[in-house]
């Protein structure tokens, strides 16, 4: 493996996904992380994220792949809860680390 020195990459964004520069002129951030339009894939179905994608130890994933693989869809709202998220468990529900979602006194 040719090892390069990565002391230049101030004028180019680097794939979060093939560790490539992206010459493209679209680059897509997720999380701070730039990827290819073509490496934004989900790695469960391989589809296109376009839309909307959810990102978890590194790997990116479509929604529904992403509920499938992690289950976690606050019991409060009912709405995706992201990995960047903090998110609490009670009772083997996942709420969203919010007093909307999770009423603090409901706690027992
Ligand atoms: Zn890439
Ligand atoms: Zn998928
Ligand atoms: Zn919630």
């Amino acid at each position: 493996m040719p090892s390069s020195p990565k002391t230049d990459d101030t004028t180019m964004f680097t794939c979060a996904y093939c560790q490539n520069p992206i010459k493209e002129k679209l680059v897509l951030a997720v999380s701070g992380l730039n990827y290819h339009r073509r490496c934004l894939r989900c790695v469960v179905c391989r589809e296109f994220l376009t839309d909307i994608c959810f990102r978890h130890s590194g790997a990116l994933y479509c929604k529904s792949d992403f509920i499938g693989q992690f289950g976690a869809i606050c019991a409060g709202c009912h709405q995706v809860i992201l990995p960047d998220e903090m998110s609490q468990c009670k009772q083997g529900l996942a709420f969203h680390d919010s007093p909307e979602c999770f009423p603090p006194s409901d706690i027992t």
